[in-house]
């Protein structure tokens, strides 16, 4: 999912700067180029989606100010639906926008986010319980509390080894 792979820590290095930014939406098939100075832009729309993905998890809501943040970067860039439709090919549908890239980029970073807390009910959000982790992600199951199996083994073992400490 976009918005979770956006807020993700992971993403810090490839997000900093607008050329590796194109080049990490362009691994996402989003083929619109961030230009230079767009960086404080994203910086911004990301802590706000990190606000809003991670009230989701919490049960909480964000401030106002972050989710002003996302819908405004939503309605920044309207789409149109349009078809086409080729000579001996399928039909196929694209959104067509007016907005220039950096604005139709950070418009699609936005909506991913708000589908993610929107959905909410049919995926849950969690925040990873490991330590260190924090990490946001859609649980597969309600009892589900960390991110992955190695955050999961982290804490058993980290418990196993406090166990034994203490005999
Ligand atoms: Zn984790």
């Amino acid at each position: 999912m976009l918005a979770l792979e956006f807020i993700d820590r992971e993403a810090d290095g490839p997000l900093a700067d607008a050329a590796s930014a194109t080049a990490w939406l362009a691994e996402r098939r989003i083929r619109s180029a961030l230009p230079p100075g767009s960086e404080p832009a994203l910086a911004e729309l990301r802590a706000a989606a990190e606000s809003l993905l991670r009230a989701a998890a919490g049960g909480g809501r964000p401030s106002a100010a972050a989710l002003d943040r996302v819908n405004a970067a939503s309605a920044a860039a309207p789409v149109a639906e349009q078809l086409d439709w080729p000579g001996g090919g399928r039909p196929r549908r694209w959104l067509a926008t007016s907005a220039l890239p950096q604005a139709h980029v950070l418009a699609l970073l936005a909506r991913s986010a708000m589908a993610l807390v929107a959905d909410q009910p049919n995926r849950p959000l969690r925040e990873c319980d490991a330590p260190r982790c924090g990490r946001i992600f859609i649980a597969d199951n309600p009892r589900q509390r960390w991110c992955s199996k190695a955050c999961g083994n982290r804490v058993r073992v980290a418990r196993h080894a406090s166990r034994h400490r203490h005999i």
